[in-house]
């Protein structure tokens, strides 16, 4: 048996992030200023982003250098490893081979860091006191918070204010890195205390918290908005992930011909998939790459492909993606993660020009997978990864039927340490299977007035 664990050394954590844009057959089209629809450049993103940022979201170039410093924090858990699932392959009885990198292994728990860090730094090199953000379920307000700890800059998280109830955990994690948490709706913010006069006991959305924190980034110059997900150079900044998984793969002396991540706004999906791509795009390879959503959040198998915003409120640019309509929300009783409405431009180009998949799962199907998983692997996924898993069981249950075997590369992205409290309801059967139908789907899509794109 061939090892297990595939490591590698510091120094061989990439000294690049890949662009795929340079590589694309067909480039996105441009955003669209909320207000007049014409197409903006990148200067009307000044206002919350530092410049350094904006250019590597409209770059063309296809190698962007890693700054130093930013390499050295990465090896506080970077490289992370790339294991050989020989005990899942075993318990499924398929010829597939399977692996999964590993990125649970950072401080946060999962992917986010991976940006966090390049986000904070480039923020602080132009003289960025303070950064805020929003948080739905925690992972992204705890990876900018140990971030901008590791900086020495001032984090502020607004949290919805369901999980900031309900997922304690979370936030004792950022108070811990030293960030301010609030619980959103709050009536620090002409938003936060828009909805508080119509409605004192409001949950909080992601879309109300983005509001409240994009509000306190434009009135002070000296803080800045930061993403998690979906932008360019939140994608650009992954491919630390699939440029090692190239390098391990090559250490095992296989190459994978699937690899299969989950996807929320598609990040970590790119991060291992783009720098595969690239051998598609470059040497004529065939890999496929199939994206795992939420069948209860199914933007990419049954969303539409036009402009849409990026928040729910309407106040982003407009960019060309899959999208259920920025007012979709998915069943309360959906426990897995992956709940936004659309898709970051460049997955959803490359998903148009069938370059890439994607296949939805119910989440007791995911829970099964994960749970099934946890058995055989040891590390309990996050539920988001479950849809991963999900799919990668379908697939190599395939080459068992077929009697062929492939090679299955999957992003196993986070740890679920602090989702236990869906394992618990999903032991309890308090999980449901719920078939979303294609009124409901109309319904939110009819409501929608962006502009379309010729098909
Ligand atoms: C945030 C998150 C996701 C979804 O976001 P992507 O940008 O699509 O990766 C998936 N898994 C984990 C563990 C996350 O924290």
């Amino acid at each position: 048996m061939a090892n297990k664990k595939i490591t590698l050394q510091e120094n061989e954590i990439p000294t690049h992030w890949y662009n795929i844009l340079a590589d694309m057959p067909n480039k996105p089209l441009p955003p669209l200023h909320p207000g007049t629809k014409e197409p903006i450049g990148p200067e009307a993103l000044a206002p919350l982003f530092p410049m350094e940022l904006i250019k590597q979201e409209v770059s063309t170039e296809k190698w962007i250098a890693i700054p130093d410093e930013v390499r050295e924090l990465y090896k506080i858990w970077r490289p992370t490893p790339l294991y050989r699932a020989y005990n899942l392959e075993k318990v499924l009885g398929t010829p597939a081979k399977i692996y999964y990198k590993y990125e649970g292994v950072s401080p946060a728990g999962s992917h986010k860091p991976n940006t966090a860090i390049p986000q904070a730094y480039y923020n602080k090199m132009q003289g960025v006191k303070r950064i805020v953000t929003e948080t739905g379920a925690g992972q992204w307000g705890s990876a900018l918070s140990f971030a901008c700890n590791l900086l020495d800059m001032k984090c502020e998280v607004f949290m919805v204010k369901v999980s900031y109830d309900g997922k304690p955990y979370r936030k004792m994690m950022m108070n811990t890195w030293g960030a301010k948490v609030y619980s959103s709706p709050t009536t620090q913010t002409e938003a936060g205390r828009k909805i508080l006069a119509e409605d004192p006991n409001s949950p909080g959305s992601l879309g109300i918290a983005i509001s409240e924190a994009i509000e306190i980034a434009a009135q002070d110059e000296n803080t800045k908005y930061a993403l998690g997900s979906v932008l360019n150079h939140v994608l650009l900044h992954q491919t630390v992930v699939g440029q090692e998984a190239v390098l391990q793969m090559e250490k095992a002396g296989d190459f994978p011909d699937i690899i299969i991540a989950p996807f929320g706004g598609g990040s970590n999906f790119a991060g291992l998939t783009f720098p595969f791509l690239r051998f598609n795009f470059e040497k004529g390879k065939k890999i496929r790459c199939i994206a795992s959503e939420p069948a209860s959040c199914p933007k990419l198998t049954r969303g539409v492909f036009r402009y849409d915003f990026g928040d729910s409120v309407g106040m982003t640019p407009l960019l060309p993606m899959f999208t259920l309509g920025h007012n979709f929300v998915p069943q309360a009783i959906h426990a897995g993660g992956l709940r936004y409405h659309g898709a970051g431009v460049i997955v959803s180009q490359l998903l148009k020009d069938k370059l890439i998949e994607a296949r939805a799962h119910h989440q007791l199907e995911t829970f099964d997978a994960a749970v099934l998983f946890a058995k055989a692997e040891g590390i309990i996924p996050a539920p988001e990864a479950g849809h991963g898993i999900a799919t990668v069981i379908q697939e190599a249950k395939r080459c068992k039927e077929e009697g062929i075997s492939k090679t299955i590369l999957f992003n196993l992205c986070g740890h679920g340490h602090f989702d236990m409290q869906a394992y618990d309801d999903y032991f309890a059967g308090k999980l449901t299977r719920h078939d979303l139908s294609d009124a409901d789907i109309q319904a939110s899509l009819a409501k929608l007035t962006t502009p379309t794109i010729p098909q």
